[in-house]
């Protein structure tokens, strides 16, 4: 059973002579443990379709599953719980709260939700993105890829099943990039979780497991094992 999938989901933003239809019937299935890459050209319907995944907007019509849960059609109250609960967001826009310390950020969605974080994950995904010495810092005290790691690790440090990541690398350099991209990949392997990654970046996409070309809203194609070797 596919941790995430999509049925027949169409999006139509406006109405009359400018609507635009994003997506045009889009059926895909995410397995469990899996790393897919999502490409395509600009346009095509990418963030659309996480977001419909992801349950921060509806689609027009379709069916989003996620995990055994059927997300079309549930309330507001409910998808956000769905995200609190079992969803994790890397996004390009990192979506700190200024606020906040490093660490305070972090932790922010297990606090939402009452839940304790994992002191021993909290350690090793703070280890493995250099932040030791920066928790106590404000997102404006960090820099762009500092504040990329400090999304990565709050996306992550509460284990959700799924983690969706919206063009992780975009305000990274190379070697950022590449200890994001080996985050993301290693959280597959170890600890089972399923990520789907939005990027236009072929060095990006090598180190999913499974490529899935949209063009005009509709899937264009699928490329399996897409690194043939050129990452180790
Ligand atoms: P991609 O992520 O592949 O660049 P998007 O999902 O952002 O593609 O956009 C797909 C299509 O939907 C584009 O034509 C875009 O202009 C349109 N679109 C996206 N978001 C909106 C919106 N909020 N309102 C109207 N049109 C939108
Ligand atoms: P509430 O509206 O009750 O504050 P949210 O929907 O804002 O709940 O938050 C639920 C989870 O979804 C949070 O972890 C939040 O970071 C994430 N989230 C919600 N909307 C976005 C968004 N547009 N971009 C990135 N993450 C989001």
């Amino acid at each position: 059973r596919a941790a995430v999938a999509a049925v027949d989901l169409v999006k139509v933003y406006g109405s009359g002579d400018t609507a635009v239809r994003a997506l045009d019937g889009v059926s895909v299935g995410f397995g469990r443990a899996a790393f897919t890459a999502i490409m395509g050209p600009s346009g095509s319907g990418k963030s659309t379709l996480m977001h419909c995944l992801a349950g921060l907007d509806t689609a027009t019509s379709g069916t989003v599953l996620l995990g055994g849960t059927i997300l079309s059609g549930r309330s507001d109250r409910t998808l956000t719980r769905v995200r609190r609960e079992r969803v994790g967001f890397v996004f390009q826009s990192f979506n700190l709260l200024p606020q906040l310390t490093a660490a305070q950020n972090i932790t922010l969605p297990l606090d939402l939700a009452g839940r304790q974080p994992d002191r021993e994950l909290f350690a090793h995904l703070v280890g493995v993105l250099g932040l030791g010495d920066r928790l106590g810092h404000r997102p404006s005290e960090l820099s762009g890829g500092q504040q990329q790691r400090v999304a990565m690790a709050r996306a992550l440090v509460s284990r959700p099943e799924v983690v969706f990541a919206d063009e992780p690398t975009g305000n990274l350099d190379s070697r950022s990039g590449a200890e994001v991209l080996g985050i993301l990949r290693n959280s597959v392997r170890d600890l089972g979780q399923t990520v789907v990654m939005v990027t236009h970046d072929p060095v990006a996409a090598a180190y999913a497991d499974r490529v899935v070309l949209l063009a005009d809203g509709r899937i264009a194609g699928e490329i399996d094992d897409p690194d043939q070797g050129s990452v180790t």
